[in-house]
């Protein structure tokens, strides 16, 4: 498709807390390209979380309009916002969120087994997906014997393997030591073809993105292109 992954049209959220209005977001506009990948920024109660959830699928815009891959969502039922999520995007959280008794294998299967693909297929995409964070060597790892960047990849593999629309990383490295982040970021970085859309509130992190948008009190203060942080190729791994 042609158009933008993302787009966002004077998206408003208001929280009603008894008889007082919270205005997380207060018309955010915002156009997110096919291969873009975008930090968002912002102190703590700037808008981050709840402008995620709304591009996540994960909850509606008080107003405003929300076209993802074209299609508008923002008029979307919960059950068919449910539907276009786990279709159309993947999403990477600070803490990993694997199943602790399950091999990275079934991990990076699970969002197939609820779409319904069999098991032949699934298996043969996992591991695909896997090998494609490196990680073709730890298929049956369970994840208290991978390291936390290990832990993290798994994760990525699992946001992957439906070939999502979007990628959406919450705080991804928020768990992380600074050169496990490294990692992580040049992995995420590298990704071709991909539309990523990262929230942090580390300036290392988001010198990895190709563009910054700052939000504060629910709108956008600056919206900024940049030439993205990449390690040195030619770095001797210790
Ligand atoms: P950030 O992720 O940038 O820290 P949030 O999106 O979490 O910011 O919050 C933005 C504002 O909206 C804050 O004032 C927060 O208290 C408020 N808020 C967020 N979620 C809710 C909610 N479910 N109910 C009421 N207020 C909320
Ligand atoms: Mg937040």
């Amino acid at each position: 498709m042609a158009g933008p992954v993302v787009a966002l049209e004077g998206i408003t959220r208001v929280f009603s807390l008894g008889d007082v209005e919270v205005h997380a977001l207060r018309g955010v506009t915002l156009q997110v390209a096919r291969g873009e990948f975008v930090a968002i920024m912002g102190s703590s109660g700037s808008g981050k979380s709840t402008l995620m959830n709304v591009v996540g699928c994960l909850d509606r815009p008080t107003a405003g309009r929300y076209l993802l891959d074209g299609v508008d969502v923002s008029r979307q039922s919960r059950a068919e916002l449910a539907r276009t999520r786990n279709k159309t995007i993947g999403f990477v959280f600070q803490s990993f969120n694997l199943l602790s008794r399950t091999s990275a294998l079934e991990n990076v299967e699970l969002p197939l087994l609820y779409a319904g693909v069999g098991t032949r297929q699934r298996r043969a995409r996992a591991a695909e997906a896997l090998t494609r964070v490196g990680l073709g060597d730890r298929l049956e790892h369970l994840p208290n014997q991978l390291s936390g960047g290990q832990q993290q990849r798994v994760a990525i593999a699992r946001a992957l393997v439906t070939n999502p629309s979007l990628l959406l990383a919450d705080e991804p490295t928020g768990a992380l030591d600074t050169r496990t982040s490294e990692e992580v970021m040049s992995l995420l970085t590298g990704l071709r073809d991909l539309t990523v859309v990262l929230v942090t509130h580390e300036h290392d992190v988001a010198a990895w993105a190709q563009r910054v948008v700052t939000l504060r009190d629910g709108q956008i203060l600056s919206d900024t292109q940049q030439t993205p942080f990449r390690l040195d190729p030619n770095r001797h791994e210790a």
